[in-house]
């Protein structure tokens, strides 16, 4: 079916994903990946991916944290996965095996062998924490809003658990967008700037060290520092919506393209959930 530089030779395909039932032209591309348990040949297919779901009426702001995976805006928590913290000691297990080992020894192949599967499995168990979870916020809300933290600046840091739930966010978010395009939802990503330190509720900046838990301001407004959060996210992804999908739309006035996209979006969602959506 295809051939390399290096006379691989023929291969069995094993598994349960059937091929056959995507036409050759769909496969893209065909790699072979080599993981710490074995070989893997990887094809990339495309294909639209498009499921009409009904519209739920709701939107919700997610802020992402250390002690919880997330909080949303109407204050509910969603915690870490338990095998976050049970990976953390048997990371750290196997990595001891390995340095306790001779250099170039076949017990320290051994036990590297062991650390790479170890970091395989984990990253397998995020992967599907992070889908089955991104799944499910998206199928229970027409918009969803999280903040737009980029990866590289969250990778210089020597705490494991917090480097685990990193690329746990980070997949996450991922998912959030795949799922987004699947069913026909609005994700947003809104500058975290202000997002924890300002009000939910009358806008105030209430200034808080890491170690605040509770946002607690003039106004009266008490609350959950990752709920106020979550909110002020929730809150600047409506008002990128609000102002877009009407006649008098001067893009140069917002100058952000996803913002009259996601206008476009929310308005079509609105006034014909039955027509065909325009492809993005
Ligand atoms: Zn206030």
């Amino acid at each position: 079916m295809f051939t390399d530089k290096n006379n691989i030779g023929r291969l069995k395909l094993v598994g349960t994903w059937d091929l056959a039932f995507y036409p050759i032209e769909s496969i893209k591309r065909v790699r072979l990946i080599r993981r710490a348990d074995g070989y893997y040949c990887q094809f990339c297919i495309d294909i639209e991916v498009k499921v009409d779901a009904q519209p739920t009426g709701k939107a919700i702001g997610l802020d992402v944290g250390l002690k919880e995976f997330y909080t949303d805006s109407n204050g509910t928590t969603e915690p870490n996965p338990r095998f976050y913290r049970q990976n953390e000691k048997r990371l750290r297990f196997c990595q001891r095996r390995v340095s306790r080992k001779k250099k170039g020894s076949s017990n320290r192949k051994k036990a590297i062998n062991r650390l790479g599967r170890r970091h395989l499995k984990i990253s397998r168990q995020r992967k599907e924490h992070a889908k089955k979870v991104a799944r499910c916020v998206i199928q229970s809300n027409d918009l969803v809003a999280y903040e737009d933290l980029r990866i590289k600046n969250l990778v210089k840091n020597h705490c494991l658990a917090k480097s685990i739930n990193d690329a746990g966010w980070y997949q996450f978010r991922k998912w959030l967008e795949y799922f987004g395009r699947k069913f026909g939802r609005i994700t947003i990503a809104v500058n975290p700037a202000y997002t924890t330190q300002q009000c939910s509720h009358c806008g105030t900046i209430v200034k808080k060290s890491l170690s605040t838990r509770t946002h607690v301001c003039r106004c009266g407004c008490v609350l959950d520092r990752d709920w106020n959060a979550a909110i002020n996210i929730l809150k600047s992804a409506l008002s990128t919506v609000g102002h877009t999908g009407t006649w008098v739309t001067d893009p140069n006035a917002s100058g952000d393209l996803t913002a009259t996209e996601v206008g476009a979006i929310l308005s079509q969602q609105v006034d014909s959930m039955n027509e065909e959506s325009p492809h993005l």
